[in-house]
């Protein structure tokens, strides 16, 4: 007769183990919708090249007031030149 409880015991142990672990995988398989949505996938625009790109991927250039995104350090640099030359010449 002990034999078939702890059979039993072992069997609902095992059955236990198998649905918690069945159901701990599928809660971490599904993507979660909202995760780490810290405004990452915010567009913004390099005001040089016009090209739209991930604001975390950005470079940042604060000009006063304003911060500027751009995509390269080419552009950010290109711009730079263009507006303090225009700035310096200022005829
Ligand atoms: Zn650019």
């Amino acid at each position: 007769m002990l034999w078939r409880l702890i059979l039993l015991g072992v069997a609902a142990y095992i059955l236990y183990r198998l649905i918690w672990g069945k159901r701990r995988r599928d809660s971490s398989a599904r993507p979660r919708p909202s995760a780490g949505g810290k405004g990452e996938e915010v567009l913004v625009q390099d005001p040089w090249c016009k090209t739209y790109l991930p604001k975390s991927q950005a470079l940042l250039l604060r000009d006063g007031k304003e911060v500027l995104y751009f995509c390269s350090e080419e552009c950010k640099e290109r711009f730079l030149s263009a507006s303090t030359s225009r700035d310096s010449e200022n005829q």
